[in-house]
């Protein structure tokens, strides 16, 4: 529980209000952990937030965290700047289930600030760690100004099929305009041989799911990750409970077949 204090060494702005955070610690060995799993990072004075780890595992000892300023810790961490102190406490919670992926087509699909957690998993394919027989990216976002990553994104296509779209888009834009279900509907899926892992808002990952179930995606091969507001991040509070889960031990990253129940009630 007790926070070990890290230091800013790398700030970028990805749009105004977003960012991500690049993390050392002189004294802490480095951390280990996987795609999916999260910190607690603590505004010295003001509180704590659950953030996902947004980049490679282990990298040079770094930890990254993409952040959107949101309330009252989001925007004290919005003001940290290059050699500022913050406390870290993690990592919690159960990430995407890579084990299970061997062979099979991986879909990554993601909206707004949903790619930060799966941006590990998109690291590897990038990097051929990955045992998918292929990974497709699905990413949709607001409007082109609000890309996470875009100076990446270029780099992934080389690699990985990427497929994006906007809400909001203007003739310069290449990709669809509308809904992220829609390129997901027209794609040719291979169902009974496909894994899923969603991160966006609820409402996008419903739409989602429901295409890729059309699609013969079996339940079990769904996997999204969940957000509540969240304290203690070790199953004792109870702030971030979800049905008989919690959101902090039992995920953030959960199967479809496991919590369909409450997934279906709109607002538990
Ligand atoms: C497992 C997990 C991983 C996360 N990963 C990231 C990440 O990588 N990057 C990132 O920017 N954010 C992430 N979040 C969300 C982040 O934790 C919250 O946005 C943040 O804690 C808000 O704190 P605040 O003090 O800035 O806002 P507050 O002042 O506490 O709240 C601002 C508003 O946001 C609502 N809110 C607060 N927390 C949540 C939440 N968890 N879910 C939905 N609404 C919430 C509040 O009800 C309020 O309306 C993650 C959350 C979880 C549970």
């Amino acid at each position: 529980m007790i926070p070990e204090v890290y230091k800013v060494i790398h700030r970028q702005e990805e749009y105004p209000g977003t960012f991500t955070l690049h993390l050392e610690s002189p004294a802490s060995p480095p951390m280990v952990y996987g795609p999916g799993q999260f910190n607690m990072l603590y505004a010295f004075g003001t509180g704590e937030s659950a953030i996902s780890f947004s980049g490679l595992e282990v990298e040079e000892g770094l930890l990254v965290h993409t952040i959107r300023a949101q309330g009252t810790v989001t925007r004290a961490l919005e003001r940290l700047k290059k050699g500022d102190s913050l406390g870290v406490r993690g990592p919690f919670g159960r990430g995407w289930p890579l084990q299970g992926i061997e062979g099979k087509e991986l879909l990554l699909i993601a909206g707004g600030l949903g790619l930060a957690p799966l941006r590990p998993v998109v690291y590897r394919a990038w990097q051929g760690k990955l045992k998918a027989s292929r990974a497709r990216l699905f990413y949709g976002a607001r409007r082109p100004t609000e890309l996470l990553y875009g100076d990446e994104i270029p780099h992934w296509i080389a690699k990985l099929d990427v497929v994006m779209s906007v809400d909001h888009g203007d003739n310069a834009w290449p990709g669809h305009i509308g809904v992220i279900t829609d390129p997901l509907q027209a794609s040719d899926i291979d169902g009974a041989n496909t894994v899923a892992f969603l991160c966006g808002p609820e409402i996008m990952m419903r739409f989602c799911i429901q295409v890729l179930l059309r699609k013969g995606v079996p339940e079990s091969a769904i996997y999204l990750s969940m957000e509540r507001n969240m304290k203690c991040a070790i199953g004792l509070c109870g702030h971030c409970q979800w049905g008989p889960n919690f959101i902090c031990k039992d995920g953030p990253v959960f199967c479809y077949q496991d919590i369909r129940a409450w997934f279906q009630i709109h607002g538990l």
